[in-house]
């Protein structure tokens, strides 16, 4: 059979390795070994530069999603656990971390940084079994960029008067935060590292199913010498969330998460004159005009929805392309994904990790049946699914109109919407199209075009001729229902000061 024919295309016949020719040939497994990582049977709450059970005695077992092992039980933080965590994060923030010099408070986050390095394997592999997302990504992307935001901010600390903000910037206080599952560490850096750099101290939440990494930071904040109750980190439900949100000790609330929690948190916040940032979905569209070049494209496409099993705010989960292009682009994008390797989390070749919960799989398929049920025709590559844990197939849905549900809701997972346009305008149309606003992707060969629809796309980051580019330096947030706020950046710093 001949790569790209319309029996590959289909995706019923093909073996890996008949592309090449050379059937049969397959990657030998690459396991990253477990042994770098001590997990401890239980886990308590950090608090006061301790570790400390919850006052009920309660946890929360969490589990790795590749196997549904459970790997640990977690202490499940209750209202008085809150509260004892802002009263240590208030007494650090007046006596120690508020009045130390800036030039000091750098020293602090330098060594988290450099510790982070050290231990980078460490965290990947915690971060792997904890959250399911493959260890090249975690190795590659969240354990270095959550370093790099350390480093970046500990360069603020002692420059605050330069950065724009006026001749004297002033902390806001304590900062309840409260962060997902789906980049746990690298959420908890983008939290930590600013409000720390601008002289806050922090409690900090972690997503329910994924708290080992933020506990692990939290040991690496006790290594780095870092004074008792600068950072919290209590875990639990998300009622120890909303018990922090609604904390009247808490100065400024930032959250990352859904849309429907952030509008909860938008309400228990209003009127008690906290400041509030707020990072919530999107249903990004990825824009390709037929004269982009396809093989970068399409690179950009698997990037935009699959990295991260699809579980990215900013994901390209809406695909837009010029009609006269689509069905190269379609085809080679099927091709593409018929050479991804789904599995094993720890495996060095795996591009395609474990979905992080089994409510979360149970919301693919939900939205994915819904699809198929409104009409639209959904593909996968042939494509073996573990016996154990929690697994969803790459999925590509075409013949989507704007009105079914897979083009408007966020689906949070592996599933990419292709619908087509025919001329700039409609682009523009349809990618603004959606109550979010977070991100979006343009793939042309013209400046000028890209220029063109920066202005017009209504969206927090637009990138060209490239997708989920991060750097600590560069603001990143959204519009509309997409929240407001950015995190990154001088921007970023400006919401820990009282500016
Ligand atoms: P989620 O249900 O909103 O949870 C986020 C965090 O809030 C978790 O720690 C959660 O605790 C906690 N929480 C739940 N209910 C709460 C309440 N009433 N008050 C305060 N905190 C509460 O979102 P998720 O399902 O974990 O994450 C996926 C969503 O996050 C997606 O919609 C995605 O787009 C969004 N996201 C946005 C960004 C961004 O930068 N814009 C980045 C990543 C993710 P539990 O885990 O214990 O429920
Ligand atoms: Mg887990």
């Amino acid at each position: 059979m001949e790569p790209g024919s319309d029996a590959e295309r289909t995706g019923t016949v093909l073996m890996r390795g008949e592309l090449t020719g050379q059937a049969g040939w397959d990657y030998a497994p690459a396991p990253e070994s477990r042994d770098v990582v001590t997990l401890a049977g239980e886990y308590g709450l950090f608090i006061g530069g301790e570790f400390v059970p919850a006052a009920s005695g309660r946890l929360l077992p969490t589990v790795n999603p590749a196997t549904e092992e459970t790997l640990a039980q977690v202490a499940e933080a209750g209202e008085a656990d809150v509260d004892r965590a802002v009263a240590a994060a208030r007494d650090a923030y007046e006596r120690v971390w508020g009045p130390m010099p800036g030039a000091e408070r750098a020293k602090y986050l330098y060594r988290i940084a450099r510790l982070l390095q050290e231990r980078s394997r460490e965290f990947a592999v915690l971060e792997s079994l904890d959250n399911g997302k493959p260890i090249k990504e975690s190795r590659d992307v969240d354990v270095p960029l959550a370093a790099a935001h350390f480093f970046y901010h500990a360069g603020w600390a002692d420059k605050l008067e330069h950065a724009g903000f006026g001749p004297s910037p002033r902390p806001l206080g304590v900062a309840g935060q409260v962060i997902p599952w789906n980049f746990p560490l690298l959420m908890a850096a983008w939290k930590l590292a600013p409000a720390l750099a601008a002289g806050n101290t922090c409690v900090l939440k972690p997503a329910e199913t994924t708290p080992l990494t933020a506990l692990l930071l939290a040991e690496v904040c006790q290594q780095a010498g870092l004074p008792p109750g600068v950072v919290n980190v209590t875990t639990g439900a998300g009622s120890a969330g909303a018990a922090l949100v609604a904390h009247p000790g808490v100065d400024k609330v930032a959250f990352t998460g859904s849309t429907e929690v952030g509008k909860q948190i938008q309400r228990a916040v209003a009127g008690t004159g906290k400041r509030l940032t707020l990072e919530l979905g999107g249903k990004a569209a990825n824009i390709v005009f037929d004269d982009a070049p396809v093989e970068a494209a399409v690179e950009g496409i698997v990037n935009g929805i699959f990295f991260n099993q699809g579980h990215v705010c900013c994901a390209g989960s809406r695909l837009l392309v010029q009609e006269p292009a689509a069905d190269a682009v379609v085809g080679r994008l099927r091709d593409r994904l018929a050479t991804l390797r789904l599995g094993d989390p720890l495996d060095k070749n795996t591009d395609i990790g474990a979905i992080n919960s089994r409510e979360q799989l149970g919301k693919i398929r939900e939205l994915s049946d819904a699809g198929e049920a409104e009409g639209a025709e959904r593909w996968s590559p042939p494509c073996e699914l573990p016996g154990r844990g929690f697994w969803f197939p790459p999925t590509v849905f075409t013949g989507v109109s704007p009105s079914h549900r897979i083009a408007r809701e966020e689906i949070f997972g592996p599933v990419l919407s292709v619908l087509t346009f025919r001329t700039p305008g409609e682009a523009v149309a349809k990618a603004n199209n959606t109550p979010y606003g977070l991100s979006a992707g343009v793939w042309t060969e013209k400046g000028s075009r890209i220029l063109w629809l920066a202005q017009r796309l209504r969206a927090g980051v637009v990138w060209a001729n490239t997708y989920n580019r991060f750097d600590p330096a560069s603001p990143f947030g959204g519009y509309r229902e997409s929240g407001f706020g950015r995190e990154g950046g001088r921007h970023g710093l400006g919401a820990y000061l009282d500016v």
